[in-house]
């Protein structure tokens, strides 16, 4: 990997050099030339130094006289004068007549030394660097510098590597990677029946979800090298560069044929091809390159690329075709049974009591993605070396969800009295609303202790089980629910705050997507009218409708998101006495379970 930085290097210390070139040709040659240049001097002088036997080597020319002192070292000249006994003079003084005297540096010679040097160095050096380059992206390999050299991690024979066991959950993942490891182990099954595996397998899911460990799982239970390189790697500063790593890693990789070459990242090489002007030449050129080598080697020779990616979306389609990455194996957020496994398996790696309920921890955490699950545990052993204990407990764990998800308490934030009512408020505001809808315990837990993250409050919902389909009503509910927070707080101040940033923004997300996406507005039937631009990250969406459709899309969120608002005022008009009691009781503790909820609630 240092090799990557060579190039840079030598090229900050060619220009180094050019740059000591010119200083060393302005500040210490141009001088010594000036030095060296001729002193205009009368004739009168020429005489007396002629007498004084002062004169090395004398030229006289037409119409004047060059001539140098003894030791020859500065050069004079003179007018010439009518003197008839001149040479006679000079030949008894000893000066030695010479043809060429050296000819006076002239200004175009001064110009050339610098200025025109220096640039020719600059060009030649811009010209050595490119020709090593285009060498280098031609397949030279005999280059001096090791540019375009792909630094893909190789690990051979993962022995310690990482095993299906590893990875929790995700089986329909491991599932279909199973049979490339198969094929792996007895490739002869496969080419006796003439079938060949697909070259390249596509991992797609959100970030954290464990592409990269399964990839590297693969090569663990078929006990082949595994090379690695994150597509970002392959875009160089250079045009050409990414090209020629894609070169060198499939050539490295079929040298050690069987084995996996997995590419992290590979929307940051395989984007659609736009054909814009001005278009990124490298990263085309990497793709174009990819592309050549996937067409390049025979089904059966043992290279299998597996790539991963948050983004299938926004690949070129070139890439997704058969013959390349034709299979997409989805690696989805872990449902609540994967997030149990997870969690026991990164426990594994730590002290923890024997008590913990994993379950639970599992249902506090939904949305985690595996990477937040290993952190979780982490941050629970953490915690409880900080308390100085020998082993993590299940409140370390339900401590340290609310760290990974909303992050530290903040010690000394102090809210205003008035401040933490609003907050206590607030928050109750939007549990009763959940609860009165549905007449189940909402939440799991209430803290009104501010977080690093900012939030003032921090509420734990109940995970409802998987749970895949969602009525209009129950959206509605929802929608009702994140309104339920600014409505407590009309309610009982009579104002409003700030704090309802979060759920204005939820609630309006979800009324569009009711109007736009899930055809559950009476007049626009059952047409799209927004496309999801990438699912895995965020999943923002934008609009495909005309102008007038717009405002009336605008409308009906506006007159829906009202509806619920209201109803939720409603609700807690219903139950003022139920919403004072909670929020007193949030407000004195600090934090409030979804059990303690539900006590108050119903008696
Ligand atoms: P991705 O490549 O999908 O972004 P990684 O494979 O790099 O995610 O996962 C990051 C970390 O998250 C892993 O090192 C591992 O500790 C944890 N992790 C993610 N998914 C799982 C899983 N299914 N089982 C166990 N650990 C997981
Ligand atoms: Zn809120």
């Amino acid at each position: 990997m240092n090799e990557i930085k060579k190039p840079r290097k030598s090229l900050a210390f060619y220009y180094t050099i050019g740059l000591i070139v010119i200083f060393l040709i302005n500040f210490l040659a141009i001088p010594y030339m000036e030095q060296r240049r001729v002193k205009q001097v009368d004739y009168g002088t020429f005489m007396s130094m002629t007498e004084n036997r002062e004169i090395g080597q004398v030229e006289i020319q037409d119409n004047q006289i060059l001539f140098t002192d003894k030791a020859g070292d500065q050069i004079y000249k003179t007018g010439k004068m009518d003197d008839p006994n001149l040479v006679e003079r000079l030949h008894a003084s000893g000066a030695e007549f010479a043809s060429e005297i050296v000819e006076e540096p002239s200004l175009l010679m001064s110009i050339l030394m610098s200025w025109v040097l220096p640039m020719v160095i600059f060009i030649l050096i811009g010209q050595m660097l490119t020709k090593k380059l285009m060498n280098k992206a031609g397949g030279g390999n005999s280059m001096m510098f090791n540019m375009g050299k792909s630094n893909a991690k190789v690990y051979v024979k993962s022995s310690e590597g990482i095993r299906f066991a590893d990875v929790a959950g995700e089986d329909e993942a491991k599932e279909n990677l199973t049979e490339i490891v198969d094929y792996l182990h007895t490739p002869g099954k496969y080419k006796e029946i003439g079938a060949s595996m697909p070259k390249g397998i596509l991992l797609v899911g959100p970030p954290g979800t464990g592409k990269t460990m399964l990839a590297k799982a693969v090569a663990g239970e078929a006990n082949v090298p595994f090379f690695s390189m994150s597509g970002s790697e392959f875009v160089e500063m250079f045009v050409g560069m990414g090209a020629s790593k894609v070169r060198d890693l499939f050539k490295q990789a079929k040298e050690k044929a069987p084995c996996i070459v997995f590419i992290d990242e590979i929307d940051a090489i395989g984007k659609k091809r736009d054909g814009q002007i001005g278009g990124n030449d490298e990263r085309e050129q990497t793709l174009n390159q990819l592309l050549t080598e996937m067409d390049g080697f025979e089904g059966n020779n043992g290279v299998i690329i597996l790539a991963a990616t948050n983004r299938p979306e926004s690949l070129d389609p070139a890439l997704t075709r058969p013959g390349r990455f034709d299979r997409r194996v989805p690696v989805e957020l872990p449902d609540l049974k994967g997030r149990e496994e997870i969690l026991k398996v990164h426990a594994k790696k730590i002290k923890i009591a024997d008590n913990v309920d994993f379950n639970k921890i599992a249902r506090m955490a939904s949305g985690a993605s595996g990477a937040e699950l290993a952190n979780i545990v982490n941050e629970a052993a953490l915690r409880a070396v900080r308390d100085g204990r020998k082993f993590a407990t299940q409140a370390d764990m339900e401590e340290s969800i609310e760290v990974v998800i909303a992050g530290y308490q903040k010690k000394n934030a102090i809210l205003t009295t008035q401040e933490k009512l609003i907050v206590a408020y607030h928050e109750i505001g939007h549990a009763l609303v959940a609860a009165k809808q549905t007449n189940s315990a909402p939440v799991q837990k209430i803290t009104i202790i501010p977080r690093t993250s900012g939030a003032l409050g921090y509420t734990m919902q109940v995970e409802e089980g998987n749970h895949y389909l969602m009525s209009k009503e129950e959206i509605e509910n929802k929608i009702a629910t994140y309104t339920g927070g600014r409505a407590a707080e009309e309610v009982i101040f009579g104002s409003v705050t700030t704090g309802a940033s979060n759920d204005i923004e939820q609630a309006t997300k979800l009324a569009r997507a009711m109007i736009t996406r899930y055809g559950m507005s009476k007049d626009f039937d059952m047409v799209a009218l927004e496309t999801v631009n990438n699912q895995y990250l965020g999943g923002d969406a934008s609009l495909v409708c005309s102008a007038e459709t717009q405002t009336e899309i605008d409308r009906q969120v506006v007159e829906l998101v009202k509806k619920q608002h209201q109803k939720a005022v409603q609700i807690l008009l219903e139950n003022r006495d139920k919403l004072d009691e909670l929020s007193q009781f949030l407000y004195d503790r600090e934090t409030i379970t979804g059990e303690e909820f539900m006590n108050i609630l119903n008696n």
